[in-house]
This record gives structure tokens, C-alpha cells and sequence, in this order.
């Protein structure tokens, strides 16, 4: 096997440090073809070019990278520049250390060591490991046996539950209030945390808060189907790109509510078909708009225009004011915080350490925009409520920027509503939703202040109406991996048909 034995040890001390998974069946089969005595000379040639191939296929099928499907798109989409950048983070300077210290320890030892045999023991150390119950791929046989119910009945349960919400809104009435949902891409929690926002003075000007608000997913096109179908429970990843049916679609259930819909966008929604999306399965045919007319503030990594978000929103405004009384419900969406982002002026800076600056500019413009909307005098519920995060600082699992593992870094947002053009509560501040929810929650809230107008004389005050929210545990999905959350707070995560193993970031 020669130098070979490295690749296996090197893999399988990146399983146990829990950087990436270890199919022990692939690897090892691998290692017994690799080992295995041949007799002809151009039999063992083929087989060292044969080994490269199936090497690197065998490592990106353990690594937790996106799936080839998305990996290609990125690949012909991206700048050169946010290769570049992508493949700069990818490096750990750490394992890069360990590894040249493992060649040279190779090379002077490789005459005295049995190499082969310890790549075997390595290899064989992952299933044994894990039978001994302290790998990560055994903690949750472990908890399964303690437990009663073991995570995939649970989350069987979970979608059956989700099955049966449903939310119910008054047809063919005339809502009190014209309603502004913010669509954020790339902001969550953890962010805030990187870049020491969490207390930004914007969270603070909103009347309430959701502070353990799941966006499910961890990409925009799926972030986007969850929110537009948000009028039903949870469903299944797989089950988004199946359509809803129109009575579990937000925006023409808001029609039939009353209100004239649109939606609008900060850049040209080309990637993805992001534009697409919205139309043909997110219920907003023939009303998207792109906001052209708005200056541009920067790149996407594509090299596509982003547009200015003050300017885009504030020429929405202006517009919607010239038109007649039915209530306007909005749908807009941004990427000014996407990762590989440039900011004109300032190309040398990398997309990450550009956050900062990028997340002051968004919360200081829709910090404006209320104003704009509060001096128009006009009632506005404003929602502000991200897609998903934009993984700043990354885990053991996946380098900064990257969001295979849907986890609670990533999927856990900041969710916020404002009542526009009412006086802000006594004592300031808002009230804070903190048991776990996600958007059928936050759309009940909506339901119960379009059925019974917050503006009225006598409405009840917002507190009043928290009962209407209720709340969904922490399921996230991906194409290929669900994270749930345990009761204790802990988080399991299950990729294609693996095992579920905890998952600790
Ligand atoms: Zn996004």
C-alpha cells in the first residue's frame, strides 16, 4: 500500500476529531484493493493511476462539501476571485501542519513501521470506536437506547404534527394595515454574535422579537419555498420542490385576505431561478419586480448587480403611497449580506471580513425605511425575518461560509415584528418570543392582526395576541441532512441513509 497508508490515517483522525464522516465499508475495500498483491507490472501501474480517481471520490464523499450537483453550479457561476477565496478557507492551517508532520514521521519511519497494518487498525478503529459508544456516530445509539423514542420516529411525529397546522385567515375582507415582509439572506444569530451585533440598536426599535426562530433551512431557494408556504406546517425538504397547495401559500392567501401583493428584489434573481421560484411555486406570478432604479451598491459573487436597499425600498414606498387605498402586502428580498459580496470601492477586503460593514449599511437602511414608513403616518406591519445565516464562523464540520449542516449557527435567526404607526410599548424595548418557533408561528401572529386590526380603538395589545403564536421544535433540512434538537438543548444530525450521530459544532 505504501505511502497510501497515510491517506486512511489521516482521514480517520479527521473522523475523530469530527471533521468529517468515514464510510469504514468504502475505505476499507479501498484498502484491501490498494494492498492487495498483484503480479503484473502494468496491473500495479494502472492501479497507482486507478487510486488518485477514487481517493479524492472517496474523501469528498466523506467530507460534509455540498453535493456535486451544487458544487458544479458554483463552480460555473462563481468569480475566479470567490474560488479563490472559498479555497483559502478551506485550508485548515492546523490539519495542513499535521499532515506534512505526518509525511515527514512517514518517511523516516516508513522502513521500521508496518504502515499497512496501522492504516488497517485505523480504519477499523472507526466501526470499533463507535461500537465501544464514544465516537460520534455511536452517541446516539446511546441516547436512542436511553430515550423512548429514538430521533427518526421523532421526527416522523414531527412532520405528522406539522401536517395537520393549517392557518386560517378571514377571506374577502379589507385589512387595517398595508404589511412589509423583510426577506433577509445570510443573517443569523451566531452573525451578530461574530461580529458583535447582537444588541444592535434596530432590534431594539421593533415591538417583538423571536429569539429562537428556526428558518429550516440553510439555502435561499428552500429558505424562500418555507416562508411563502408558511401558511401550512413544516414539511419535508424533499417536499418543497413538489409545490403547496394554494390554501398553504402565504401571499395568495393574503390576496384572498385583501391585500394586493407584489414582491421585489435588491438584485436581478437569476441565480438559482431564484426569480422562478417566486413565481411558479411561491404563489407571486407575473409580480416580481426587480429594483432597477436603485443605485448599485455592489457585486454579487456572480458578478451581478446588487442594488441599494434604502433606495430600493424607499422608491417602492414612494410608489405605493401614489396608489389607492387596498392594502399593499410586500414581499422583498436582499442579498446584500451573501457571502462573496463586493463592495465597490473596497475590492481587496475579503467577502467575510466586509460582513461587518455590509450588516451595518442593511440595518442602518431598514432602520430609515421605518422612519420613512412611521413619518408617512400610514399603518405598516413590518416583519423582518432572515433566510438563513450566513455561517461566518463556520464548525468542525464546514469551513466559514459554508451551510451543508443545517445546524442551529446557521438556522437560527433573527425574526422581528413592528407595529408601524402605533406608540411603542411602554417601558420600550420589545417582548421577546424565546420558546422555539418558526414561520407557521410567525404567520399566525399576522392571521390574528389581520382578522382583529392592531389600529382599532380598542385592539388588544400585542401581548394579548401571543397566545395565537405557538411553536415548532428545531427541525432543519437540507437535500441531504436533517439536525433536530433534543429535548436536553443537544443537536443530532443525519446525512443521506447514515446513522444519526450527535452533532457537535
Ligand atoms: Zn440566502
Amino acid at each position: 500500500m505504501g505511502a497510501w497508508s497515510l491517506y486512511f490515517l489521516a482521514k480517520a483522525g479527521l473522523y475523530h476529531a469530527g471533521s468529517i464522516g468515514f464510510g469504514w465499508i468504502g475505505n476499507l475495500l479501498f484498502a484491501a484493493a490498494l494492498a492487495w498483491p498483484l503480479r503484473w507490472p502494468w496491473a500495479r501501474r494502472a492501479r497507482r493511476w486507478l487510486a488518485w480517481p477514487v481517493a479524492l471520490g472517496l474523501l469528498y464523499h466523506d467530507s460534509f462539501l455540498p453535493g456535486p450537483e451544487r458544487l458544479l453550479a458554483g463552480l460555473g457561476g462563481f468569480s475566479a476571485e470567490y474560488l479563490w477565496e472559498l479555497a483559502a478557507r478551506a485550508v485548515n492551517p492546523w490539519v495542513a501542519l499535521a499532515l506534512v508532520a505526518g509525511v515527514a514521521a512517514y518517511g523516516l519511519l516508513a522502513r521500521w513501521v508496518p504502515f499497512t497494518v496501522v492504516a488497517f487498525l485505523g480504519i477499523l478503529s472507526v466501526p470499533a470506536v463507535a461500537e465501544l459508544g464514544a465516537g460520534p456516530a455511536a452517541a446516539s445509539a446511546v441516547h436512542s437506547a436511553a430515550a423512548p423514542a429514538d430521533p427518526q420516529a421523532r421526527l416522523q411525529a414531527f412532520y405528522q404534527d406539522e401536517s395537520r397546522r393549517k392557518l386560517h385567515l378571514p377571506a374577502g375582507g379589507t385589512p387595517a394595515f398595508d404589511l412589509v415582509v423583510l426577506h433577509v439572506c445570510s443573517l443569523a444569530w451566531d452573525d451578530l454574535d461574530v461580529v458583535g451585533e447582537r444588541n444592535h440598536p434596530l432590534f431594539a426599535r421593533f415591538d417583538l422579537l423571536f429569539s429562537d426562530f428556526n428558518s429550516a433551512a440553510s439555502y435561499s431557494g428552500p429558505a424562500v419555498l418555507r416562508l411563502l408556504y408558511g401558511a401550512c406546517g413544516q414539511v419535508r425538504h424533499g417536499q418543497l420542490y413538489r409545490g403547496a397547495p394554494r390554501e398553504c401559500q402565504l401571499f395568495p392567501v393574503l390576496e384572498q385576505a385583501g391585500f394586493k401583493t407584489g414582491a421585489l428584489l435588491n438584485h436581478d434573481g437569476e441565480f438559482d431561478d431564484f426569480s422562478k421560484l417566486l413565481e411558479y411555486r411561491g404563489g407571486l406570478r407575473g409580480k416580481v419586480q426587480v429594483s432597477r432604479g436603485a443605485p448599485v451598491h455592489m457585486r454579487s459573487f456572480d458578478g451581478s448587480p446588487i442594488y441599494d436597499d434604502l433606495a430600493a425600498l424607499s422608491a417602492w414606498w414612494r410608489q405605493r403611497q401614489g396608489q389607492g387605498g387596498q392594502p399593499a402586502a410586500l414581499y422583498y428580498n436582499t442579498v446584500s449580506l451573501h457571502d462573496g459580496n463586493r463592495v465597490s470601492g473596497s475590492d481587496t477586503r475579503s467577502s467575510l471580513a466586509s460582513y461587518k460593514p455590509r450588516l451595518h449599511k442593511l440595518l442602518n437602511d431598514f432602520d430609515r425605511f421605518i422612519g420613512q414608513l412611521e413619518s408617512s403616518g400610514r399603518p405598516v406591519v413590518l416583519v423582518m425575518v432572515p433566510e438563513h445565516g450566513a455561517s461566518l464562523r463556520g464548525d468542525k464540520m464546514q469551513f466559514a461560509g459554508m451551510r451543508e449542516i443545517p445546524g442551529p449557527r446557521v438556522t437560527l435567526v433573527p425574526a422581528a415584528v413592528k407595529l408601524i404607526g402605533l406608540p411603542g410599548r411602554q417601558g420600550g424595548g420589545p417582548l421577546v418570543v424565546d420558546r422555539p418557533t418558526s414561520y407557521f408561528d410567525l404567520n399566525s401572529l399576522l392571521a390574528d392582526l389581520v382578522a382583529d386590526s392592531p389600529y382599532g380603538a380598542r385592539a388588544r395589545p400585542l401581548s394579548a395576541r401571543l397566545g395565537s403564536v405557538g411553536t415548532t421544535p428545531f427541525v432543519s433540512e437540507n437535500e441531504d441532512v436533517v439536525v433536530v434538537r433534543n429535548a436536553a438543548g443537544g443537536y443530532r444530525m443525519k446525512a443521506g441513509q447514515g446513522a444519526w450521530a450527535s452533532y457537535a459544532f
